[in-house]
């Protein structure tokens, strides 16, 4: 059944209208958010929807296609960090951060239809998010630009959720095009289309989950993020983003370990890669572009040590099978990744990946095609 017609039995009524928010792949630049760099990622087809009305009591209730019989009802002035759990808090964050930016935002009923498989790192989390925040915005008559709903979407999810994330993945469900990838400056989040349309080049981007979800994903990220501080504070920068690409071995050698050394030359060029393959998109240089990802891959597997073996065979196997660039995309240590290829190789690329994952004994990776789509929009 629709959100709508969940929505017509919970409460008798037709919604407001229904609101979607996609998910995200991230094209190329891993890590370099929280040091003021470039990321550029692309909404997905993937998304999430929500059927919306408002109420006049104050109360929101919301009720997810995905936890069906888990309808959660709350007042909208009672929700805030510590308040709300489980995954109706990626629903009450985004009331309480409207709410405390002093938008009058009040009671709702909220039917939602998540697409976006959850815990890939495709960022199903922003798309709900975003979908909420947009529902909301419109229920209350708030004329608010998609960057600031951004902002509160991620502020649900840092400050309600308790998840430390960065800006990107709720930028990109709220801001993207159809046929682009979204550059974003994570120092001045000043955003630009970049052109990403790689069926008209006989093209395809395929993004493979290699269903590895490991635990310990959480120390690692905290672990990195402390070592770019350690690093940033060695070298007297604000940001590693100021570590200029030209002399960057001379500046590794002003650290005091090889470890720091590695992590910095990641983000680094991680983040030039990022501006080169922008900038190759731009013209249609498409080789540029796999080798920048497939340089990024290598980059994440031997400086930043994020990957795993499940996603080093994954590459490896779409590499031998043809594609024209591979990397995992994410925090790491297991999700997808993000493969560009010819598209009359896309069923030899899958294929070999699968055959590579078989003969190691690993879960059988799901590989499905991505065309770059349009953010968060009304849809009715
Ligand atoms: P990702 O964003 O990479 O998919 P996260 O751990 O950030 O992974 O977010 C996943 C969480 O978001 C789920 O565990 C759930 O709490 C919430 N969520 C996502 N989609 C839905 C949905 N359709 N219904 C309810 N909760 C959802
Ligand atoms: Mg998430």
């Amino acid at each position: 059944m629709s959100p709508t017609e969940i929505f017509r039995q919970l409460t008798g009524h037709d919604p407001q209208g229904v609101w979607a928010a996609p998910g995200r792949v991230n094209l190329i630049g891993e890590h370099t958010d929280y040091n003021e760099g470039l990321v550029l990622p692309f909404a997905i087809e993937a998304r999430s929807e929500v059927a919306a009305g408002r109420r006049d009591d104050g109360v929101v209730r919301v009720l997810s296609l995905q936890k069906p019989g888990d309808l959660v009802e709350a007042d909208a002035a009672g929700v805030g960090p510590g308040q709300a759990v489980g995954w109706s808090a990626y629903v009450l964050g985004v009331v309480w951060a409207l709410r405390q930016a002093g938008h009058d935002v009040g009671g709702a009923d909220l039917v939602l239809d998540g697409r976006v498989p959850s815990g890939s790192g495709l960022s199903s989390s922003a798309s709900v998010e975003c979908a909420a925040a947009l529902a909301l915005a419109e229920l209350y008559g708030l004329d608010l630009p998609g960057e600031r709903l951004a902002t509160l979407a991620q502020q649900a999810e840092n400050d309600v959720v308790g998840a430390p994330t960065g800006p990107m993945d709720q930028r990109a469900s709220m801001l993207c095009t159809e046929g682009h990838a979204l550059l974003l400056d994570t120092r001045d989040m000043s955003t630009e289309q970049v052109p990403l349309n790689p069926a008209a080049s006989g093209l395809a981007l395929l993004v493979v989950d290699s269903r590895v979800h490991h635990e310990h994903t959480d120390n690692a990220y905290g672990d990195r993020r402390r070592s770019c501080e350690q690093a940033t504070s060695e070298l007297g920068l604000r940001a590693l983003r100021d570590v200029p690409l030209d002399g960057l071995e001379e500046t590794l050698r002003r650290l005091s370990t090889d470890e720091l050394r590695s992590r910095v030359r990641h983000v680094v060029t991680d983040n030039a890669r990022t501006r080169t393959v922008s900038e190759a998109l731009c013209r249609g240089d498409w080789t540029t572009v796999g080798q920048a990802m497939t340089a990024s891959h290598a980059s994440m597997r031997d400086d930043y040590e994020i990957s795993c073996p499940e996603l080093d065979l994954l590459v490896d196997a779409a590499l031998d099978a043809g594609a024209s660039g591979a990397r995992m995309t994410g925090g790491g240590f297991g999700g997808c990744a993000v493969v560009l290829t010819r598209a009359d190789l896309v069923d030899t690329v899958s294929a070999n990946v699968q055959k590579a994952f078989a003969r190691a004994g690993y879960d059988e990776p799901r590989p499905f095609v991505v065309r770059p789509s349009a953010g968060a929009r009304r849809l009715s």
